[in-house]
């Protein structure tokens, strides 16, 4: 009759799938999150996201707190521990005799081996392990296709999830917690409670606090409430980057400060109401949770290519690739369009959805190197990395992923700057060194006349890259390096 709900990526009270199965089946519950050292010590000591979490938990510590007074329980508090998960939790759970722990379910493979190593050795101490769904709308093998299999197409995923959705709705229903059975903070077992601060753990202040992006449930609620408003041309501004078009609570879903059925539930009966915005928006939903399925089916991905054919592609290697590697990290391509994305990234974790397509696409079509490696890099920078989403980005815009981009099809970086950039105010924002220049020769400086550059001050090759590659070459030489693989199969 005690249990230990342990937060991952459900940083929140409300809505909370594991807080609320344990609530249901427990006399006493506590919340526990562990600052895991097997993921931390991984990461640069200077990281927005872990001080997006930091922060996230003083909310929730707060959350509790108010929660617990509201049942007549003054002391209810965040638990966070700092070790390994591995370790931590068990440990935990012998501390405070708990007879269950609870977790949402986390499809990631490293998650899915440390959860599973974590309830062996609950397992063996008589602890009950249990886990739901929470992250996501439909999981696992809950959308399947008619003989029984994973979707690999997007549109026939999406037909089948809005239908299951309606022959389902209380998939969408809140998931409210009684929180009379919040236990109180167990101080003669653990002292007096505190969230440990970014230098406990280890870690330095970053500049998190002047970006746009509000933390904790709080901050969610905050930009969901500035969002809704603009829901309803959602499909009409989305695509570009210097409009505020979309939510930008990628960073709360991922870390679950709200939640995923909250989200739907704003969308889908305006989406069935005939919302062009708001269909578009619960699509978007939907492609989170169709890469979610995607990676539990298909573990594989996070390492190798979807379609096992493309495993064969020759990806340029070498000091020539490291060189165009590393411009495109830094924003220094000569593509403005590009670079402006790229700077984005590094200055804010953000990078919006059209930029990290067109991003994408360059560094594999117009440099010729390895997804993995652009993967890699968004994975280090990216406030909302997240391996399902990010993975499928790439693969989509490498060509090797399920309903990708076909290979045949290269967005031209220049076309899609004057197209989705048109008066080059998002690249005005991060190249400001071509911020003299006009609408017509932003998108492409080395094609502005000699006089127009001078006088806007701009020196190709001093103050601003000349081109790292042509791009008429560089889509010949990927239309080979794909026809190669055709010939060879
Ligand atoms: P909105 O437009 O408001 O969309 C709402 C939510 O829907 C997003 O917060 C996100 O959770 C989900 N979503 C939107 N588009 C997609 C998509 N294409 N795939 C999956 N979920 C989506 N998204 C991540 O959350 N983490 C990543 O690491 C990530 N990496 C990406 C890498 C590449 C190469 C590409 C092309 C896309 C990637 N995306 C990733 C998807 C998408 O770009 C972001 O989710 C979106 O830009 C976040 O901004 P937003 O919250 O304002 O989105």
């Amino acid at each position: 009759d005690r249990a230990l709900v342990w937060c991952r990526r459900d940083l929140r009270l409300e809505d909370h799938s594991a807080l609320a199965a344990a609530c249901s089946r427990s006399r006493q519950v506590w919340m526990v999150f562990v600052l895991d050292t097997d993921i931390l010590d991984l990461l640069p000591r200077q990281d927005r996201r872990v001080e997006f979490i930091r922060e996230s938990l003083v909310d929730l510590d707060g959350q509790l707190q108010r929660a617990g007074r509201e049942a007549g329980s003054p002391d209810v508090r965040l638990i966070v521990r700092h070790g390994p998960a591995r370790q931590e939790v068990p440990a935990l759970a012998a501390l405070l005799d708990v007879q269950a722990v609870f977790a949402a379910h986390d499809d990631e493979p490293d998650a899915l081996a440390r959860d599973g190593a974590v309830s062996q050795t609950l397992a063996r101490r008589g602890v009950a392990w249990h886990s739901v769904k929470d992250h996501v709308v439909f999981e696992r093998r809950e959308v399947m296709t008619g003989s029984g299999g994973p979707y690999g197409v997007f549109t026939p995923y999406k037909n089948a999830w809005l239908k299951r959705l309606q022959a389902e709705p209380q998939a969408l229903e809140s998931r409210a917690a009684r929180h009379a059975a919040l236990a109180a903070w167990p101080a003669t077992l653990l002292g007096s409670p505190r969230v440990p601060t970014l230098a406990d753990i280890g870690f330095e202040t970053t500049d998190l606090a002047q970006l746009r992006l509000p933390t904790g449930s709080q901050g969610a609620a905050q930009l969901l409430a500035d969002f809704l408003p603009r829901l309803a041309r959602y499909d009409q501004t989305r695509d570009f980057p210097a409009v505020k078009g979309p939510s930008y609570l990628s960073t709360h879903l991922r870390f679950g400060t709200v939640s995923i059925r909250q989200l739907a539930r704003s969308a889908w009966p305006l989406a069935q109401a005939g919302s062009s915005g708001a269909s578009t928006w619960l699509s978007e939903l939907i492609w989170r949770d169709f890469y979610h399925q995607l990676l539990h089916h298909h573990p594989r991905v996070a390492t190798h290519c979807y379609k096992p054919e493309f495993d064969a592609l020759r990806w340029d290697e070498g000091p020539e690739a490291e060189r165009l590697l590393q411009a495109w990290c830094e924003g220094r391509t000569g593509y403005p369009l590009v670079d402006a994305a790229m700077r984005q990234l590094r200055q804010t974790g953000y990078m919006h959805n059209r930029l990290r397509m067109v991003t994408a696409s360059f560094l594999t079509k117009d440099l010729g190197v390895d997804w993995r490696r652009g993967e890699a890099w968004f994975a280090r920078w990216l406030n909302d990395f997240d391996l399902a989403a990010n993975n499928g980005g790439w693969q989509w815009a490498a060509s090797t992923g399920c309903d990708a981009q076909p290979w045949f099809r290269i967005f031209n970086p220049v076309t899609q700057s004057q197209k989705f950039d048109p008066q080059g105010r998002f690249i005005r924002r991060y190249v400001p060194e071509l911020a003299g220049l006009d609408e017509r020769s932003l998108h492409a400086p080395w094609t502005a006349p000699a006089g127009l550059l001078s006088a806007a001050g701009v020196a190709l090759g001093r103050d601003y890259p000349a081109p790292v590659v042509d791009h008429a070459q560089a889509r010949e030489r990927t239309l080979q390096r794909f026809k190669a693989l055709d010939a060879a199969g």
